[in-house]
């Protein structure tokens, strides 16, 4: 029995940061017991929250049959193959990872919240996760969100 999780990707630091989701969209579907069910656009979005330049965020649709922490440790893999540092709160990142929710779990545990805890109010998840997801969107909180500067750019590369 499989799990739909949604994952999503964003990136600030690099050369080409559609190529950096690319290659992580890739290792997701390569994950053990894993395969890769949609996923949305390239979005750019502004920093929420940060300095630096601007995001390439996506998402991407899961059936897994890794458990919630097992996936959480694939994740953070493939974000230190990235070379992700995490130099202090909000830094600017060559990848971040983040488990956005795991069929209808809820958690609060150390390590991994389930949904993630500001899924609801960033425009960067929102968009994606609704474009291959529209099912979800009693998830969106409020209406700040809505006015938060993002921009649909297009498929990523294979
Ligand atoms: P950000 O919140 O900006 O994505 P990080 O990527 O540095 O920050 O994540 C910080 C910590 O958040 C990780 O060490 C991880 O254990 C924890 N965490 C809690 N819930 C989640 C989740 N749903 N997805 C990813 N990381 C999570
Ligand atoms: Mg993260």
């Amino acid at each position: 029995m499989s799990s739909r999780a949604y994952v999503g990707l964003g990136a600030n630091v690099g050369a080409d940061l559609s190529s950096t989701l690319a290659q992580a969209t890739r290792a997701l579907a390569a994950l053990p017991g894993t395969r890769l069910a949609g996923l949305s656009s390239a979005w750019r979005s502004a920093p929420v929250d940060a300095g630096g330049p601007d995001f390439l965020n996506a998402v991407a649709a899961l059936d897994t049959t890794l458990q919630p922490l097992e996936l959480l440790d694939a994740l953070q893999a493939i974000e230190q193959a990235h070379g992700r540092e995490r130099p202090y709160r909000n830094a600017p990142r060559t990848l971040d990872l983040d488990l956005l929710l795991y069929d209808d779990l809820v958690l609060d545990s150390p390590r991994l919240t389930l949904p993630h805890p500001r899924l609801g109010q960033r425009a960067f998840v929102l968009r994606p996760l609704l474009e291959i997801a529209p099912e979800l969107a009693r998830l969106a909180m409020g209406d700040d969100w809505r006015a938060q500067r993002i921009e649909r750019l297009g498929p990523l590369p294979p």
